[in-house]
């Protein structure tokens, strides 16, 4: 199952989803916002990587587990 990244255009908030596919609908998991887009997919290695973004997963490991918002929420860090 694919993991996608989003963005809440509610809360500008990036957040990460594990779908069964590109329907399936989604909400914001701060704010329930629906207003989202649809990042690349964190199975794929962000390219072109801006100074300041997030590393390919949240947490900066390989396969971040599901719910790390990169800011300390999953405990990995
Ligand atoms: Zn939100």
């Amino acid at each position: 199952m694919p993991i996608y990244e989003y963005l809440c255009n509610d809360c500008e908030k990036p957040f990460e989803e594990l779908v069964m596919s590109a329907a399936t609908a989604v909400a914001c998991p701060l704010c329930e916002g629906t207003d989202i887009e649809r990042l690349m997919s964190v199975v794929n290695a962000r390219s072109g990587g801006r100074s300041g973004e997030l590393p390919a997963t949240a947490c900066g490991r390989p396969s971040a587990p599901p719910g790390c918002d990169g800011h300390g929420g999953c405990g990995c860090h």
